[in-house]
């Protein structure tokens, strides 16, 4: 398997070298939303360890980020009344991945409503500090 980048967009994220809108944040693990939501509230949850994607990630990294995905999830239900959850993880090119550190998207669902097609719908940053928020405010009510 191809080597880890350090150079990833999600690297520099972790490094503070690029900006985020940070939900959640622990000495393992980082959640910060997609600048490309599919819905509203869409937050990417990741490692903060150098990891390609899930065939090379230390197993406890993965159960730690697994772990957060479901602290996110249970903020967005409320923060977005939402009816339900989407989780999606891509690996490798041909899996689907675009950014090669691991990353879990933690996707507020709502009934009837379908997700956007990916990357057609880049949120204003009003948009994005509003979302995160109201992730952060009920991820102190849990
Ligand atoms: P994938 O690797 O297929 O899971 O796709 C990468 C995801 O990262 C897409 O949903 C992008 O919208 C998202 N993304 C790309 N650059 C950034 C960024 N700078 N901040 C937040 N999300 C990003």
């Amino acid at each position: 398997m191809t080597a880890y980048d350090p150079n990833n967009i999600f690297a520099k994220i972790l490094r503070g070298e690029l900006p985020a809108h940070r939900v959640y944040e622990d000495d393992r693990a980082l959640a910060f939303l997609d600048i490309m939501p599919r819905a509203a509230g869409h937050t990417l949850v990741i490692p903060k360890n150098p990891a390609r994607n899930l065939l090379d990630v230390d197993p406890a990294d993965l159960g730690h980020v697994a772990t957060v995905a479901q602290r996110i999830a249970r903020a967005q239900m409320k923060a977005f009344a939402a009816d339900g959850i989407t989780l999606q993880q891509f690996n490798e090119t041909a899996g689907g991945q675009v950014v090669f550190h691991l990353h879990v998207h933690v996707i507020p669902r709502h009934d009837g409503v379908a997700l956007r097609p990916p990357a057609t719908y880049k949120a204003s940053q009003d948009e994005l500090a509003a979302a995160a928020d109201k992730i952060r405010d009920a991820l102190k009510n849990l």
